[in-house]
C-alpha cells in the first residue's frame, strides 16, 4: 500500500463530512493560476438510490492495495491465465486495489447497517465507516438494527470500538451457522495462526453482543422487506439477503462474489478466502444466475464503488454493468 494513496485516501474521506464531498467530487482549490495544486486521486464517501419506497445507501469503508492477484483469484488456474484475463479487462494483472463497502437500508421504520467495515488498526486506508455515515447523514445512534453477513475481520472489525459498542441502539443478525463455527472449538482451539487472529477477533468484536444477536438459519426475515440467502463457501455461514420493496428488488451478496471481473467472469476460479471451493462456487452461481435472470440490480462488499451495479449473462458467464441511473429514475 502507497503512503501516497493512504495520504490520498485521508485527506478524500476527511473531505468527505464537507459540503464538496457530498457531490461526490473532490477539486482542488482553483485560481487564476495554472500552477493549480495537486488534489490527489479522489473517492467518494457514499451513494444513495432508492428501492421501492426504501432508500439504499452504500457507504465506503475504504479501500486495500493488493501486490497480488493470483493466486488470490484463481488459485487452481496459472499464474499466466490469471494476468492474462486481467489485463484483457483493463486491469493490471499482477495487483488490485479492493474497495469495503457496508450498506444502509431505510425501511422507513428501520435503519438497518449491512456489515461494519474494518474498524480500527488495519491501515490508514481503512476504517472510514464512521465517517462516511456521517457525510451521508447517518450518526451512530440512529442504525436500529446491524447485519453481518459473514465473521471475517473486514465486516466485524468496526462492531466494537475501545470496548464500546458502535453501534449503541442496535441489535444484531447473523447466520447461526457462521456463529456455531466461529465460536466452535475447531476455531477457539485451533493452533493456526491466521486461525488464532480470527478467533480473537471474533471473541473481542461478536462474542460480547451475543445477548443482542439474532441468529438466523433458513430464509429468515431481518426486518419486513429484508430476507437472508443461505450462500455458503465463503465461509460456513455467510449469508446473502434479498432487498424487496414494493416489488423492487435488489440483491446483497456480501462475499460471495469477491471481484467484479474475476468472479463474475470466471466464477469457478477458486479464491483463496473462499473456506470450501465448492460450495463457494456453487453460492456464486446461484447468486449471478438469480440476478442474471431476474435483472436485479446487486450490490456486493468488494465490488467496485459505489458497489451496486447488474449482471449481465454472456454465454456461460457473466458480466458486472455498473448501475448508472436506473434506481433513480
Ligand atoms: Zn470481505
Amino acid at each position: 500500500m502507497s503512503s501516497n494513496a493512504s495520504a490520498l485516501s485521508r485527506r478524500e474521506l476527511m473531505l468527505g463530512t464537507a459540503g464538496a464531498a457530498a457531490a461526490g467530487i473532490i477539486v482542488g482549490t482553483q485560481t487564476a493560476s495554472a500552477k493549480a495544486p495537486m488534489a490527489g486521486a479522489s473517492m467518494t464517501a457514499f451513494r444513495r438510490v432508492k428501492l421501492g419506497k426504501f432508500e439504499v445507501t452504500t457507504v465506503f469503508d475504504g479501500f486495500a492495495n493488493v501486490p497480488k492477484v493470483f493466486p488470490i483469484f484463481g488459485q487452481n488456474k496459472s499464474a499466466e491465465e490469471v494476468a492474462t484475463h486481467m489485463q484483457g479487462n483493463y486491469l493490471p494483472g499482477d495487483k488490485m486495489q479492493i474497495g469495503f463497502t457496508p450498506v444502509v437500508v431505510n425501511t422507513g421504520n428501520k435503519l438497518v447497517l449491512f456489515d461494519t467495515g474494518n474498524g480500527d488498526g488495519r491501515g490508514p486506508t481503512r476504517g472510514h465507516l464512521a465517517k462516511s455515515l456521517q457525510a451521508a447523514g447517518f450518526s451512530p445512534d440512529m442504525i436500529d438494527v446491524v447485519v453481518i453477513t459473514h465473521y471475517h475481520p473486514d465486516h466485524i472489525g468496526g462492531l466494537i470500538a475501545n470496548g464500546k459498542a458502535t453501534f449503541p441502539n442496535a441489535r444484531y443478525v447473523t447466520g447461526e451457522a457462521e456463529n456455531n463455527f466461529w465460536t466452535s472449538k475447531r476455531v477457539t482451539g485451533s493452533t493456526d495462526k491466521r486461525m488464532m487472529g480470527r478467533s480473537k477477533l471474533v471473541q473481542s468484536k461478536v462474542v460480547p453482543l451475543a445477548e443482542k444477536t439474532t441468529f438466523l438459519k433458513g430464509a429468515k426475515d431481518v426486518v419486513t422487506g429484508i430476507t437472508a440467502l443461505e450462500t455458503f463457501g465463503h465461509t460456513p455461514g455467510h449469508m446473502a439477503y434479498n432487498i424487496e420493496s414494493e416489488g423492487k428488488r435488489l440483491l446483497l451478496w456480501a462475499d460471495a462474489c469477491n471481484h467484479y471481473v474475476a468472479s463474475l467472469q470466471k466464477p469457478e476460479w477458486h479464491v483463496i478466502f473462499d473456506m470450501d471451493k465448492d460450495a463457494a462456487i456453487a453460492s456464486r452461481k446461484k447468486l449471478l444466475d438469480m440476478a442474471a435472470a431476474d435483472k436485479i440490480p446487486a450490490t456486493g462488499y468488494h465490488m467496485p464503488f459505489p458497489a451496486i451495479g447488474f449482471v449481465e449473462q454472456v454465454g456461460d458467464a457473466h458480466r458486472w454493468v455498473p448501475m448508472s441511473y436506473q434506481l433513480n429514475i
